[in-house]
């Protein structure tokens, strides 16, 4: 029997993809994803006093896979682990060795599946890269460690179930210095004025005064010495600029224009990218590398010889600032130049338009635009500023011609002479305000991250998507605004943990987490140095107060229950006005006023923890009855529509009364009697209504592979897979 190679990828696309390269001796087996990960449970989860020894569990539902794969590795000759070329794509593949308890499997490297890519790889297989992996291990250690400590503050300290984290913390902050700004912005009056005249040749010109001045009077003086007198053209100004194209996509640019042309978020973009990676259209697709292979570059270049001519090519080399040399990517580039079109849904093709478009631009000639400045004045005395406009001109549009979006307005001029007349037409002026510095957008605070060293190719998109996720910021239209409880979560970090969370904090743990994974630092010594202080001042905090309110509110305003003062809290829907006499009164208003209806009492006492009393509340989908011992008590009445969803119709065994409902606890949805507290018949599946025939028991509801079993666990009919046939 000839060799047989097991290679193990992390996606089924990419395992299909690459069998298409290689013969019947390979079997390509895909792990869906992570196999194993941190349990939730923080005490579990990582030894801190043994040096940070992280305790992995098998994820839930991926214990089938991890026996397949050993199963299948154990028939092999050869394992190869080819998961993505990344820090993130070796942990896969060691977290892979180690679950299938797989012997000396080896690592394949590649950044494209390509026929080529894939045959080199399998041909120079390597170890496992101990660094790369524990650099991995390192971040997720070191945010498990952050966010626990830093949530669990501010649980206790501003309100229970907000979160903070390492990077997502830094980039809420960046958000809130801009929202700051913009409010202590003030803005200015001034004034644009503008002229139509018509020129000797009887063209009509636009021309624009030069100072926009910031005072009425000075407009005025302006408009009447303009409107009184002759003009003429005092100057015309030739000049010729070129604009140069930019470098191939790396994973910030890719998501910046993604979101400014396409209107995508950062994360929508990298889901479309790897789809697009792995069915190998593209390059991989997380890089900071601005480089095209050399294999690549000559196919690029005869392209654009074929498609736009000689003279637009300009072959170019782009400098890479990126600091670890040991994962040296390249840009993400189309593997396939000569397909102008690709991908198998309207997003993918809209993408692979836009990388496509960015690396033929690339490598191809500036654009020559010429310039004509055109400047008036009134024919005697120079008496106010000048009039002009600008116009341009293509005159070869290079790279322009493969990126047509990028191409700025033209601006005609008609054909002028210096000392021409103009006679003025109209002569106004419009009153304009300043504008504060805008909000951020996606692409934005992308750009913004980069800039500032924190976050790295593989993280841009998360960030943004957890301080969403967070309810921190809200995105409006583009822009992405604070919400009140980022707000308050930002200014109490900034307050008590500056350090942690400032640029050159995050930006230096970046820097260590890459000295790992290039070997020239310990991955215990560097957690070690960061977390003994850091713990040590999350303790120190434990004593400050708790912050109850957010300020006083407006003095005039009372509380619309027993007149009292007013102070600002949050809640989970934001800002509110509450009653000082709080929690005897529990009077409360909206930001801007309005009365709000306090939780209503039903009268009814809860039967879940039977101390807490049913109080009808508003939230996010409506009204809804609950405990007023929340949080402590998690109990929700079921409304009459759910209550009718979740009765099965089968008698409880027990009390032979009740029946058998469905209701959610703290583990998911279990099925009890509906006479509880009286009967405490319980089951956790929902029972099928027919009765084992071993034992009497309900049956119910079994898996995929056991369709129905008995409720009864100490019948041999709860396992029914194992009884003989
Ligand atoms: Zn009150
Ligand atoms: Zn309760
Ligand atoms: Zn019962
Ligand atoms: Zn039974």
């Amino acid at each position: 029997m000839a060799n047989k190679t097991l290679i193990i990828v992390e996606s089924p696309t990419k395992a299909k993809t690459i069998s298409k390269f290689l013969g019947t001796d390979f079997t390509i087996k895909s792990s869906y994803g992570h196999i194993r990960d941190l349990p939730k449970n923080n005490r579990k989860a990582i030894d801190i006093a043994e040096g940070f020894i992280p305790h992995y569990e098998i994820s839930k539902g991926k214990e089938k896979i991890v026996s397949e794969i050993g199963e299948l590795a154990k028939k092999a000759d050869k394992v190869l682990l080819a998961t993505d070329p990344d820090r993130e794509g070796e942990a896969i593949a060691w977290h892979i060795k180690e679950a299938c308890g797989l012997k000396n499997p080896k690592r394949i490297i590649f950044h494209e599946i390509t026929e080529n890519a894939i045959k080199e790889a399998i041909n120079s297989p390597r170890d496992i890269d101990e660094n790369l992996r524990k650099a991995q291990e390192a971040r997720r250690v070191l945010d498990r460690l952050v966010g626990y400590d830093l949530s669990g503050l501010i649980w206790k300290k501003v309100r229970y179930g907000l979160s903070a984290g390492r990077v997502q913390s830094p980039a809420l902050r960046i958000i809130m210095e801009k929202e700051r700004e913009i409010r202590a912005f003030v803005p200015e009056n001034y004034w644009v004025l503008t002229g139509k005249f018509e020129t000797e040749k009887k063209d009509t010109i636009i021309l624009t005064c030069e100072k926009e001045p910031t005072d009425e009077r000075e407009t005025n003086q302006i408009l009447e010495i303009g409107r009184s007198n002759a003009w003429r053209i005092t100057e015309i100004k030739q000049s010729e600029t070129t604009r140069s194209p930019r470098a191939p996509f790396t994973t910030s640019t890719l998501q910046q224009t993604a979101s400014s042309r396409l209107g995508y978020s950062p994360s929508r973009t990298m889901s479309i990218a790897q789809k697009l990676y792995e069915q190998g259209l593209i390059t991989y697709m997380r890089t900071d590398s601005m480089t095209i292979s050399k294999e690549a570059l000559p196919i690029i270049h005869s392209e654009i010889e074929k498609i736009y001519g000689k003279e637009y090519l300009e072959p170019r080399e782009y400098k890479t600032k990126s600091k670890s040399a040991q994962e040296a990517h390249e840009a993400i580039r189309p593997t396939k130049i000569g397909k102008k079109i690709a991908g198998s849904s309207d997003d993918q093709v809209k993408l692979y338009k836009l990388i496509w478009e960015r690396t033929i631009s690339s490598q191809m000639a500036d654009a020559k635009i010429f310039k004509t400045k055109v400047s008036a004045n009134i024919a005697e005395k120079e008496l106010i500023p000048n009039f002009s406009v600008i116009g341009s001109i293509t005159a070869f549009p290079g790279w322009l011609a493969a990126d047509k979006e990028a191409q700025g307005e033209e601006i005609q001029i008609p054909k002028l002479a210096e000392g021409e007349a103009l006679k003025l037409l109209n002569l106004d002026s419009q009153d304009k305000q300043t504008e504060p510095p805008g909000r951020y957008t996606e692409a934005g605070l992308v750009k913004e991250l980069e800039k500032r060293e924190i976050g790295r190719p593989s993280t841009y998109a998360s960030i943004i998507k957890t301080i969403n996720d967070r309810g921190y910021v809200t995105k409006e239209g583009k822009t992405l605004h604070p919400t009140d409880t980022g707000e308050v979560v930002s200014d109490f970090l900034e307050k008590y943990f500056a350090q942690y969370i400032s640029d050159s904090f995050t930006a230096e743990m970046e820097n260590k987490l890459d000295a790992i994974a290039d070997g020239k630092e310990r991955y215990e010594e560097m957690l070690k140095d960061f977390y003994g202080p850091f713990s040590k001042d999350v303790k120190s905090k434990d004593k400050i107060e708790k912050i109850t309110n957010l300020g006083e509110a407006d003095p005039d305003i009372k509380c619309p229950v027993c007149g009292g003062r007013m102070v600002i809290k949050l809640s989970k829907n934001g800002k509110f006005l509450s009653c000082a006499n709080f929690p005897k009164c529990a009077g409360a208003r909206k930001m801007d006023g309005a009365i709000m209806e306090g939780p209503k009492e039903t009268g009814e006492i809860c039967p879940e923890c039977k101390t807490g009393k049913l109080v009808e509340r508003e939230g996010r989908f409506g009204k809804f009855i609950s405990c007023n011992n929340y949080p402590k008590c998690k109990f929700i009445k079921k409304s009459p529509e759910e209550e009718a969803k979740a009765k099965t119709g089968v008698k409880c065994p027990k009390c032979s009364d009740g029946e058998i409902v469905e209701r959610r606890g703290r583990f998911g949805p279990f099925y009890s009697c509906s006479n509880y507290p009286k009967c405490d018949f319980a089951m956790n599946s929902k029972p099928t209504g027919k009765i084992c025939e071993l034992c009497k028991s309900l049956m119910m509801e079994g898996t995929k592979t056991i369709p129905e079993r008995c409720s009864n666990k100490l019948c041999a009919n709860h396992n029914p897979h194992k009884l003989d046939k």
